[in-house]
């Protein structure tokens, strides 16, 4: 161990000291998933250089345009972690049904499950992109998983977290022990630990939301929000800031640094979908992130980790971050008198026209 840095190699082994029946094959498997992301991590940082910016004539399992680097990250992330001997299998954002071991490869006691790029529509304005993941414990160890295999709530995740690159690339992760950040020192190429047992407020000050849906929302919604932008002399009595970077790793890390609350809820523009990002690949890890340290994720309903897959792309409205927040819009969500909510923020009762 270096004298006053730990790096995640040393953290793994710490963590793995708790247990003296591990056998390895855990932190083996987390360390793979975190080449992956230095890997990615490299490729990016060549921007357009590399001429791998851009879309591809694809899309993915969500009718989504694939980014050339979309379909980059997917191959960084399998080859990987396919070889390990840890996994029984692996699903992605990315692609359609779960990736089977290569035959030459023993299948091991794992599920992973990622999004190999998420945000990835911001790279062409070089803002911050991320890779998110989870792990689950295989239903048959030693055998091919079936795709019905991943279908498990959040609740059973053995770790989770993400990479974002931004002006450093962070790898953030919880073992159900707190969750921790730790940073890419670009000379030694390992990741330091920096921010040991983050800690999201209880209160917020800051809300993420695309506004642009408002006419959309739910009245629960619309009332949250309505009273956030009423500042000081409206019912919360204080001030808020907004921020909205339309990228959820980046989304997630701001408000695991300095609190927050995110919202992308259910609403009625695109009633085929419930929500907009992905149960496995998205809001289970962010959640499990979220509850570690903290703070709450919900779907305004019901806690996200407790949600039992229904398919593999599942979508879900998402709300997560300071938990008095996730409460406040749980308790306006499920209040019935609630529904009769209806202040459209430039309608006739609105906040911007003028009191007669
Ligand atoms: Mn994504
Ligand atoms: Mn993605």
């Amino acid at each position: 161990m270096l004298a006053d840095r730990k790096t995640l190699t040393d953290y793994l082994i710490e963590e793995r000291r708790r247990y003296p029946q591990a056998t390895g094959d855990f932190n083996a498997l987390v360390l793979d998933v975190a080449i992956a992301c230095k890997i990615i991590a490299r490729r990016l940082a060549h921007g357009a250089l590399q001429q791998v910016l851009g879309a591809t004539s694809m899309q993915n399992a969500q009718g989504e345009t694939q980014q050339k680097l979309d379909v980059v990250a997917n191959d960084i992330f399998l080859s990987a972690n396919e070889g390990g001997g840890h996994l029984a299998g692996l699903a992605s954002e990315e692609m359609d049904a779960p990736a089977a071991i290569p035959e030459r490869y023993p299948k091991g006691r794992y599920l992973l499950l990622f999004d190999p790029l998420d945000g990835s529509s911001n790279l062409d304005v070089n803002v911050s992109v991320g890779s998110i993941f989870s792990v689950l414990r295989a239903l048959r160890p030693g055998e091919a998983a079936a795709p019905d295999d991943f279908l498990q709530p959040g609740t059973q995740q053995v770790c989770a977290g993400y990479a974002i690159y931004g002006p450093s690339t962070m790898f953030v992760l919880t073992i159900g022990r707190g969750t921790h950040a730790f940073t890419l020192d670009p000379d030694l190429g390992e990741f330091i630990l920096t921010h040991p047992d983050i800690k999201v407020p209880a209160a917020a000050g800051e809300f993420a939301i695309n506004v642009s849906n408002h006419r959309f929302w739910e009245p629960a919604v619309r009332r949250y929000v309505d009273e956030c932008l009423a500042g000081k002399s409206g019912p919360r009595g204080r001030d808020f800031n907004m921020r909205w970077i339309a990228s959820l790793v980046a989304e997630a890390h701001r408000i695991l640094m300095r609190g927050g609350v995110f919202l992308y809820p259910r609403d009625s523009k695109d009633p085929t979908k419930a929500g907009r990002l992905r149960l496995l690949y998205e809001a289970n890890p962010v959640a499990f992130l979220m509850e570690q340290a903290g703070g709450r994720a919900s779907t305004g309903r019901e806690r996200i980790s407790d949600i039992v897959p229904s398919e593999l792309h599942q979508r879900i409205p998402f709300i997560f971050g300071a938990s008095e927040e996730v409460d406040l819009i749980e308790r306006y969500h499920l209040d019935p008198a609630v529904s009769e909510y209806d202040a459209p923020l430039f309608g006739a009762r609105g906040l911007f026209r003028a009191a007669t």
